[in-house]
């Protein structure tokens, strides 16, 4: 009784102390970050912004997703890191101590709060578990690189390794052994200049396997130069201990309906990233974008609109999913309204003007944000699809022509309509096979683009028109189209600039 009594007072104690907790000014503190690399064992606890949250974490997902990007087309680490560099400038940047930046906290800052929003979005399943913690480690690993030699070893120093520094007396005493151990005299020639420590021989296994470190009273003599690989090792073995722990505490997380619809956001882009459209960074200007060259600019249209199109052509009709898709891509590229109406009406020749008033033209100017309300509430309608969309929503049903043929077809079905629109090539249909096989759709779209543009990559690349920003894998289909609208007319946009010059002279003479 004198218990139920309790309870009672108490929960409405709880209640009250809960709002004065919610109202109460934080007890939380910005971090110190004293060096750049982090091993992300503290929580963050000061207050950011909600924008900042989403933003942060988004950035932060642009570099992971390139970096897996890199290991699923097999670069080798050099090229991995001159390919992210630009990528980390501008989306992660994380300055060295000895830069003396003035932006080193805030960087630092986005970097360590970054991490842990991902880890939140990313811990819910093995897979997303796996997948985080190995280009956390591949991203750790970049960064550990190309630190400078003193930062790192203060870093690694105040990680508490429990690593014993091997002393000069010790390293004369055992310096024939090390030496061998070592890879021999031409391998190591000064067992002095390298830096020695020693751990149990149990923590690294591979190294007592392969003869590479010298083992003496249970300790294993390990160089300077295989830290990397013990330091990663680590790196990795206490995320995923704490993704582990993340993932348990995951359900408490469900409450917030500020931070849930992000993160599910977050980890369904990392599925496949996510991209937003903007008309101008698409728009081409002095393109012909008009309804009688659809046919022609095709040939730069992404496989899934590909397909569309070839449909479209066949039977003069789409359904309305294909046609939403396909409508929203073109309105991407340019095609305006009016032009938009009069490509439809034509494609659709075996019906009359009446049947294509009354039941298609209306969804058209829906799409252009012409007609309608509430889903169209910006006024200018749906935006073109993400690739992310595509592979995810409403996938085709029989007779219907829509989705991602990566995704939705066969892959006879997929190799048949590859070979149809010219890549034959059995090397890119092989990797297509594997990656549609991995489940990484988009990439297989990005191998088939570069395939299609190689010698025209090859020379932006050589003459450094274009850098890594301008190639960075491709998430969205109208950025496929804008890529290889512009690589295809490198020649005659030059010609066209040619020509302006010239008119340009001729005006001032
Ligand atoms: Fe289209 Fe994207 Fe699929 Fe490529 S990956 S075919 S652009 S949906």
């Amino acid at each position: 009784m004198i218990r139920q009594d309790f309870s009672r007072i108490d929960a409405k104690r709880k209640h009250a102390d809960h709002r004065k907790k919610q109202f109460a000014t934080p007890q939380y503190a910005a971090l110190q970050y004293d060096t750049r690399l982090n091993f992300y064992t503290i929580p963050p606890t000061a207050d950011i912004t909600l924008e900042q949250f989403e933003q942060w974490a988004i950035d932060r997902l642009r570099v992971l997703a390139e970096l897996e990007a890199c290991s699923f087309r097999n670069k080798t680490p050099q090229e991995t890191a001159a390919y992210m560099k630009p990528l980390l400038d501008k989306y992660l940047p994380l300055s060295g101590t000895s830069s003396g930046s003035s932006k080193l906290q805030e960087e630092r800052m986005k970097d360590h709060y970054s991490h842990f929003i991902l880890r939140l979005a990313f811990a819910s399943t093995e897979d997303l578990r796996r997948r985080f913690s190995r280009v956390e480690s591949m991203l750790f690993r970049l960064r550990f690189m190309e630190n400078d030699i003193k930062e790192r070893q203060l870093f690694v120093e105040g990680l508490n390794l429990e690593w014993d520094i091997v002393g000069k007396e010790e390293k004369m005493r055992w310096s024939e052994e090390l030496r061998a151990a070592a890879g021999g005299p031409l391998v190591l020639r000064n067992v002095e200049d390298e830096s020695w420590f020693k751990v149990d021989w149990e923590r690294v296994p591979e190294l007592v396997e392969g003869r590479r470190v010298f083992v003496r009273g249970g300790k294993a003599y390990v160089p300077g130069r295989e830290q990397i690989s013990m330091v990663v090792a680590e790196f990795t073995k206490r995320l995923d201990k704490a993704l582990e722990m993340t993932s348990r505490a995951l359900p408490r997380l469900d409450e917030d309906d500020r931070l849930t619809p992000i993160l599910a956001h977050l980890s369904n882009n990392f599925t496949t990233p996510d991209a937003s459209y903007s008309s101008s960074a698409t728009s081409l200007p002095g393109a012909d974008i008009s309804a009688r060259n659809i046919d022609n600019l095709s040939s730069s249209f992404p496989l899934c609109m590909q397909n569309l199109h070839r449909s479209l052509r066949r039977d003069a009709h789409l359904k309305h999913y294909g046609r939403l898709q396909y409508t929203l891509f073109l309105k991407g590229i340019g095609l305006n309204l009016e032009e938009c109406l009069v490509f439809w009406r034509t494609a659709f020749s075996k019906i009359t003007d009446d049947t294509f008033n009354k039941e298609y033209r209306y969804n058209v100017r829906h799409a252009y944000g012409d007609v309608g309300g509430d889903s169209n509430r910006r006024g200018n309608g749906y935006s073109p699809f993400s690739c992310q969309k595509i592979l995810t929503e409403h996938p085709p049903g029989p007779g219907e022509s829509h989705g991602c043929p990566y995704r939705h077809f066969s892959i006879d079905n997929l190799t048949a309509l590859l070979q149809a629109v010219g890549v034959k090539d059995h090397e890119v249909l092989r990797g297509v096979k594997e990656d549609k096989e991995k489940m990484k759709f988009h990439m297989a779209c990005n191998r088939v683009f570069e395939y299609a543009h190689k010698q025209e990559i090859k020379k932006v690349k050589e003459d450094g028109t274009w850098g890594a920003a301008e190639l960075e894998t491709i998430v969205h289909p109208n950025e496929y189209f804008k890529r290889s609208y512009l690589l295809k007319n490198l020649g005659k946009k030059e010609a066209a600039s040619e020509d302006e010059e010239r008119a340009d002279v001729k005006m001032e003479d």
